[in-house]
């Protein structure tokens, strides 16, 4: 990258403009000092003492004083004129001598005229001044800016300004309760300090992205009322070699100087990456970097009450010594929402948006499994855009409903025409995947059937999990793999082993990735037993690049032996449930070709009225304990 150079500061085409408009200015006020001496020709110049003689000798007509000249015109007309002298006084000239039949006209102001003389002389000088000082700002800005690198670019949060508090962070409440301490330590650092407790200096919250960590990092500042300074972690990171670390510096001196206060090093990762790994270039500066953030954590006095927190949703690619004892030793994890957490972001979200009356929070909440904050806070705006387009008065569960389809399945796209055959196809194909999910216990329930094409799909099967659940069982595994070979067995078994199509390729690549994993990850297979094969301990590169391979080419064939024999039993017993259910499918193929969609009430009618006993979901049972 090509450092850049500089700025010298030139005259632009505005300043040059400047110049010209002052040299005029000055012009103009020489011009207005110098006018008044140019006067009456007709008039005769005189003395004064010669006026004032005439006036007492009762000839004049008129007498006019302003303030430089004394004009005069006498009974045969004659003009005369003197200037005045700076210091003679209107009554010292003595025209007040009653039963003179001269008309005096007096017009001084020459106190006036002198300050308004003083001032719009100085006028120009002040503009140039103006000017001067402008430029001279402008040039050592420049100047500045070129040196100025090293500052740090914090934003420094005011007190006033930033109102977040846990209030506005719905659901979290460990998160909440753990940083409550943080919270309590910065206002009152002394209670702690007496009993000779030491408090973290440093924070970590970490989470996948959108569950509210910049927001919980910016309300712990709220709560306790301190100065919050936020850097992002690529801020760090310039061209000029140094930079960070002085910007780190910086960043702590602001720090300590207004403590107690907050530092929030958003996306820490950035620069915190583990060192030496000569990934990303090697990048030197980072390390530099980090170095200067592990010294300033370290370099801090004990009672010096500035608590760094940092975000990430990276933690396992950190530094360690950053998460040594004594830097950011205290964790936070912030998950993705639960079930009642998602409830609570909604209600939270939706304060102020017209929902409509009766809309059930609850079953929206259940509907949204791994949504985090930030996907239900744009899943409201959706559903809110949706309502202005309609132009509805509010939000009603139609919006809210097609938004969310919207969002996890992808936009509709009615334009795209199948032709008949190809409509027909998609129909029996996604009607495998629903078939088979919904015949195998371990399977989510079948949500929605549609042939509606969304986004690069053809149609879809969305099944839905009645929880959140974290653990997977092997037997779900088999199960979803089975589902998943369920698209392209259909079209196998309705149009002939040589009619498949592509539409199943998605279907097939992902189970076999399950298979994989299951092989080589979860140790589920006895050909390996427990070993694990491969590990994705350097995620962060892209997974294949990062994974590490410890096998060799015996094992990498036992592995994929077992991959295609789950694969193999799976398509077994998918070929098998869709055998079975032949003329169920072709019932269920018509009328989706006319209703285009099917709800999962509509789908599980189906099985109810041709008398097909399903088995108890594995989900469902649990759910209800
Ligand atoms: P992260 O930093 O974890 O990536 P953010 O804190 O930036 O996520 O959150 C993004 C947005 O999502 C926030 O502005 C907020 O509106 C919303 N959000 C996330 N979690 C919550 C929550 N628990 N309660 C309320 N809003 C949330
Ligand atoms: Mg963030
Ligand atoms: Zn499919």
């Amino acid at each position: 990258m090509k450092p850049k150079t500089p700025q010298v500061p030139k005259l632009g085409k505005s300043n040059k403009f400047i110049i010209v408009i002052v040299g005029l200015l000055l012009l103009a006020g020489l011009f207005t000092i110098l006018s008044p001496l140019a006067g009456d020709d007709k008039a005769e110049s005189v003395s004064i003492t010669k006026i004032v003689s005439l006036f007492d000798e009762q000839k004049l007509v008129t007498v006019s004083v302003d303030d430089l000249t004394i004009v005069a015109e006498d009974t045969e007309g004659n003009k005369y004129k003197a200037t005045r002298s700076s210091t003679d006084s209107i009554a010292e000239l003595g025209f007040y001598k009653t039963g003179n039949p001269a008309n005096v006209t007096i017009e001084d102001n020459r106190m006036n005229k002198l300050i308004a003389g003083i001032f719009s002389s100085l006028i120009p000088f002040a503009f140039i001044l103006i000017v001067l000082v402008f430029i001279l700002k402008q040039a050592q800005g420049n100047a500045n800016s070129a040196f100025s690198f090293g500052q740090s670019k914090a934003k420094l949060n005011d007190k006033e300004k930033n109102k977040t508090t846990f209030k506005d962070v719905a659901g979290a409440a460990e998160a909440k309760e753990d940083l409550g301490d943080v919270v309590d330590f910065l206002k009152n650092p002394k209670k702690y300090s007496k009993m000779g407790a030491k408090i973290p200096k440093g924070v970590l919250l970490y989470g996948p992205p959108g569950t509210g960590k910049t927001l919980l990092a910016r309300a712990v500042a709220g709560e306790a009322n301190v100065p919050f300074y936020t850097i992002s972690g690529s801020e760090f990171v310039e061209m000029f070699v140094g930079v960070g670390a002085s910007r780190v510096r910086d960043l702590f001196k602001k720090a300590k100087r207004s403590a107690p206060s907050i530092i929030f090093i958003d996306e820490i990762d950035a620069v915190g990456r583990q060192r030496g790994t000569g990934m990303g270039g090697g990048h030197d500066e980072r390390e530099q970097t980090l170095n200067q953030i592990l010294t300033e954590m370290d370099g801090f006095e004990v009672d010096t009450s500035v608590i760094i927190m940092a975000s990430t949703n990276r933690p396992d690619v950190l530094d360690p010594a950053l998460l040594r004892p004594g830097r950011f030793d205290r964790r936070v994890v912030i998950d993705r929402p639960n079930m009642q957490e998602r409830e609570e972001i909604l209600v939270a979200h939706s304060k102020n948006k017209p929902i409509e009356k009766g809309v059930d929070v609850t079953s929206i909440a259940k509907k949204i499994p791994g949504f985090t904050g930030a996907d239900i806070e744009n899943l409201l705006n959706e559903s809110a855009i949706l309502a202005v387009k309609r132009n509805r008065k509010d939000i009603s569960l139609a919006e809210m409903n097609e938004s969310i389809e919207k969002v996890s399945l992808g936009p509709q796209r009615k334009s795209s025409r199948l032709n008949s055959y190809e409509k027909k196809l998609t129909a029996y194909h996604e009607l495998g995947h629903a078939l088979v999910g919904h015949m195998l216990p371990h399977c989510d329930p079948v949500h929605k059937v549609s042939i509606i094409s969304r986004g690069m799909a053809l149609g879809v099967t969305w099944f839905l999990p009645t929880e959140d659940v974290k653990l997977q069982s092997k037997q779900k595994f088999l199960d979803d793999i089975s589902s998943l070979l369920g698209g392209r067995v259909a079209e196998e078994v309705f149009y002939g082993a040589d009619n498949i199509t592509t539409g199943a390729s998605n279907d097939l690549e992902r189970a076999s990735e399950v298979a994989r994993n299951m092989v080589t990850h979860f140790g589920m297979t006895s050909a390996l037993g427990h070993m694990v094969v491969e590990t994705r301990k350097n995620v962060f590169l892209g997974r294949d690049l990062g994974e590490s391979k410890v096998y060799g080419n015996e094992t990498a064939q036992v592995i994929d032996q077992e991959v295609r024999t789950i694969l193999d039993k799976a398509y077994a017993i998918t070929k098998e449930i869709i055998l079975k259910h032949k003329d169920l499918m072709d019932k269920m193929c018509a009328d989706l070709l006319i209703k285009e969609e099917f709800s999962e009430e509509d789908f599980a009618q189906y099985f109810v009225s041709a008398k097909v006993k399903i088995p108890v979901k594995i989900g469902v049972e649990r759910a209800k304990d």
